[in-house]
């Protein structure tokens, strides 16, 4: 397997490789993974189709070279042959899709996600679908009807998640680039935890459409790769307003996206950064992020940004204002399962009610439950005046106050989580542990705004990847994705496999 889209891509042109090659390598490298003593468990499933559409693009490919139009054609299929990894909530047609929960077992997608859609017409080829936390629910990957997605630097350690599957598949190079989804960091904790970069793009740049909702104000489609390039070229290709998603929307400069240029040492000097002094505080953080975080931000300085600590108090409401929102939205999106529609059924043909119960307590998962139950409490009469509508106002606000902020500045950097990925079953039976390591993460998600993981060194006790992020104003994706490219530039293959 080549490292990056460009390097795939060249060798495709040349005829070193093909796509069929690329795409047995990783059906290869998966059923050896299977049975290993350690499974990393990256890949739940590789797609049946795979091999047949890695077929049609070498076969498109060998014509074009013959008629002298390869050039041509991909400009206007720029990934054609280039295999990616998909998540197990975004839907491919024809294909199995269970959001790692035994309720969706044996469900398969009837229609294809707008985003699968958009990278297929570039002339990607979906790979097979990655492991991920139920419902997306969960910080480690451990919460998966499959078992844990391991670390591919250490497997003693959690991969991160939800999307730890898509995460763990790119760092251990078995796919170029993956697809994650977002309700509160799931993309940028994995690519921390992993080493490698990962995106979460502006809400609404990425159609929701064939992506099972969680939270939906606060889902969004997410990329992890190898380097900022290979990020911004996928997303260039599935950006934009979708007629089957109301909430999405175009993003400006995404032509700029296909041909990442790194950002000028001249615009460097101009750039103005904030830190929020409510992510500087040292406890519930490891000393070795805060030492790999203020030698990014020496980076920064060293190349003339200037540097500002900024004080927004109401950061610190962020973690219990998402947790009260995406948790009320996820007991409503969930209602959805009730062995009719969807999936597993349980029948003991008892009547409607016992049908709906007996689904729900066997296919659920004790963390989706826990969630459910918290959501319904939330939004029950006696607490909605209160608890809702005040995780709402603080939402509010903090989007408030970050455009303001970015009225001001052009990045807000922090260290994407307090801690590097932990040892497997450390934190699984504390929820409330869990949900920390989200605390720098989530208010992106409920601001709206983008922010890409940028793997930014190793603890020395460990050797475990600690991650930084740069996050911009809405619609700021090619600013932040140019800044990093520029940290990639200068700190080469820091987010290549291990
Ligand atoms: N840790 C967050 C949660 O459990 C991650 C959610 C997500 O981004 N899908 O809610």
């Amino acid at each position: 397997m080549y490292y990056t889209i460009n390097e795939t891509r060249d060798a495709l042109k040349k005829g070193e490789t093909s796509s069929v090659e690329l795409v047995k390598n990783a059906v290869e490298t998966f059923n050896k993974d299977k049975s290993a003593a350690i499974p990393l468990n990256a890949f739940i499933e590789m797609y049946d189709d795979a091999v047949a559409k890695a077929e049609a693009a070498d076969k498109e490919i060998s014509e074009a070279k013959a008629a002298g139009t390869l050039e041509a054609l991909y400009e206007k299929k720029p990934l054609l042959g280039i295999p990616f990894a998909n998540k197990d909530n975004i839907s491919c047609k024809g294909t199995r899709l269970t959001c790692a929960s035994k309720i969706l077992e044996g469900y398969v997608a009837p229609y294809s996600a707008t985003v699968i859609n958009r990278l297929e017409a570039a002339g990607a080829i979906p790979l097979g679908r990655c492991n991920q936390d139920e419902f997306a629910m969960g910080s480690s990957t451990e919460y998966s009807c499959y078992g844990p997605t391991r670390n591919p630097i250490n497997r003693e350690y959690v991969s991160g998640g939800s999307s730890g599957g898509s995460a763990a598949a790119v760092s251990a190079n078995q796919a170029l680039f993956g697809l994650g989804t977002e309700t509160g960091g799931s993309v940028r904790l994995p690519a921390s935890y992993c080493g490698i970069y990962g995106l979460k793009p502006t809400y609404g740049v990425l159609s929701r459409w064939g992506v099972v909702a969680y939270g939906s104000s606060l889902d969004q489609v997410g990329i992890l790769g190898h380097t900022p390039a290979d990020i911004a070229e996928p997303l260039s290709v599935m950006s934009g307003v979708d007629m089957y998603d109301d909430t999405s929307a175009d993003l400006p400069d995404s032509a700029s996206l296909k041909n990442l240029k790194a950002l000028s040492d001249d615009e460097f000097k101009t750039l103005k950064i904030a830190i929020p002094k409510q992510f500087m505080k040292t406890e519930g953080a490891d000393p070795e992020v805060i030492r790999v975080f203020n030698e990014t931000r020496a980076w920064f300085e060293s190349k003339g940004a200037k540097i500002t600590e900024v004080d927004l108090p109401i950061l610190d409401a962020s973690i219990a204002a998402y947790y009260v929102i995406a948790l009320s939205e996820a007991a409503s999106n969930l209602s959805r399962f009730d062995g009719i529609r969807y999936g597993r059924r349980v029948d003991n043909s008892k009547g409607y009610d016992e049908l709906y119960v007996d689904t729900r307590s066997e296919g659920f998962g004790p963390e989706v439950k826990r969630r459910i139950i918290i959501g319904n409490y939330v939004l029950s009469e006696q607490f909605s005046g209160d608890t809702y509508k005040k995780g709402m106002t603080v939402r509010a606000r903090i989007q408030r106050e970050v455009a303001k902020l970015f009225e001001d500045y052009d990045l807000i950097i922090s260290p994407t989580c307090p801690t590097t990925a932990f040892k497997l079953g450390q934190k699984v039976d504390d929820p409330l542990e869990m949900y920390l390591s989200d605390m720098y993460t989530v208010f992106v998600n409920l601001a709206r705004i983008p922010s890409i993981n940028v793997p930014a060194g190793k603890t020395s006790k460990d050797g475990m990847p600690v991650g930084i992020q740069f996050a911009g104003a809405m619609f700021s994706e090619a600013k932040i994705l140019r800044v990093a490219q520029k940290w990639d530039e200068d700190h080469p293959k820091c987010g290549m496999p291990v």
